[in-house]
């Protein structure tokens, strides 16, 4: 098996398992209450709380566990309910937002908000001369991607958080961090929000967090129990949130080797496949964008035929956002692009992990030359 569809979900590192059996061998006490083993696991929770945050650049308190980024992104956005009064401004995000974020800015345009999509350019990344003219004084949020989840373009967050601290400074930035965050060297945020998600970096499914600036104005996540100092009620999720630790763990110490490792894969998936006839790539240059995701289109054979055909030879892979996969019609992502027709239906998505050995690279590119081979012969008859 060889498995190349990491921006889809990751394999738990070994260590995540272990830790996170033990959480629930010995460890499944509800921290919120009194008894000594429950009070002990409400400590081991604020250990991970801070070195997660000590990862953003954040403090503790600025850490919102949740159940992963859809909810954080949700929670984000949705506080533009609660801004200044119930006004209903403006909104800026991109044309080429995960499903959890597009679609919630499609709710509050539908309830009166003023949201405007950013164009991207061909490479994917947003058009920083458009954002400029459109953050009017009425903006209230603007919320961009790190790095897209199809394509791995990236967008410069120093730079968009300067020019919106610059034009509209009381305007709040979130930014989807999902498929930057590990990825991309730890620095100091440089936004108001940040959504990450557990599963995208060798955790478990179920857990995520948002970072929120202290001061910045935020609606909540769900009401009840108060966790989450009163911000996102729910039991804690213990497993989840030490296995996400130990995931961060595991990638802060491999970090740098291991995203030269992702970044030298990528660089030889793209040249192999680059020699078939008729490959086109779509987003950045496998030079640039994220380490991990490259977006290749084989023209004249439909992009599900060939995804069917590599995974009867145990290669996975995906044709776009696995969220999106169950959606018919077009790539919005890849529309936005400016990629149509055949460009289109042709696009598969590889998204490489460090485990992946450059012998799978290659025997997953011999398989793609042979059923693109094949399947163009086929779709012409
Ligand atoms: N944002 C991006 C960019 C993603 O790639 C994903 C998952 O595919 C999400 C958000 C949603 O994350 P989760 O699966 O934790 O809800």
């Amino acid at each position: 098996m060889i498995y190349l569809d990491n921006s889809a979900t990751t394999r738990p590192f070994p260590e995540v398992v272990r830790a996170v059996q033990t959480v629930l061998e010995d460890g499944y006490y509800n921290p919120s209450s009194a008894y000594g083993p429950a009070v002990e696991m409400e400590r081991v929770v604020a250990t991970y709380r801070s070195q997660l945050a000590q990862a953003l650049g954040a403090g503790a308190g600025e850490i919102i566990y949740t159940s992963g980024a859809t909810e954080a992104n949700n929670i984000a956005l949705l506080s533009v309910k609660s801004m200044r009064r119930g006004e209903r401004g403006r909104l800026i995000t991109t044309k080429v937002e995960h499903p959890s974020v597009f679609e919630v800015c499609q709710h509050l345009a539908g309830i009166g908000y003023d949201v405007v999509y950013l164009d991207v350019e061909e490479n994917g990344s947003l058009c920083m001369n458009q954002l400029s003219s459109l953050l009017t004084p009425n903006t209230m949020m603007v919320s961009i991607m790190q790095v897209n989840n199809e394509t791995g373009a990236i967008n410069d967050i120093e730079r968009i958080n300067a020019m919106i601290r610059r034009q509209v400074p009381h305007a709040v930035f979130h930014v989807d961090g999902v498929q930057g965050f590990c990825k991309m060297p730890f620095t100091k945020l440089a936004c108001d929000m940040y959504s990450i998600s557990g599963h995208k970096f060798h955790a478990t499914k179920g857990i995520g967090a948002l970072y929120v600036r202290q001061g910045v104005p935020f609606g909540g996540g769900f009401i009840g129990g108060g966790q989450e100092g009163g911000l996102r009620s729910g039991t804690t999720n213990t497993p989840g949130i030490v296995g996400m630790g130990e995931a961060l763990k595991v990638y802060r110490e491999n970090q740098a080797g291991w995203l030269s490792s992702m970044r030298a894969n990528k660089m030889r998936l793209a040249k192999n496949i680059g020699s078939i006839p008729d490959t086109v790539l779509n987003g950045p240059a496998a030079d640039a964008g994220a380490p991990h995701i490259l977006n290749a289109s084989f023209l004249g054979v439909r992009g599900e035929v060939l995804l069917n055909a590599l995974s009867r030879q145990g290669i996975f892979v995906s044709t776009g956002s696995a969220c999106a996969a169950q959606k018919k019609g077009k790539n919005r992502v890849l529309c936005a692009m400016g990629i149509e027709g055949r460009r289109q239906e042709g696009a598969i998505r590889f998204s490489l992990c460090p485990q992946n050995t450059a012998d799978e690279i290659d025997k997953a590119s011999a398989v793609i030359a042979d059923l693109v081979v094949q399947l163009r012969r086929f779709q012409k008859r």
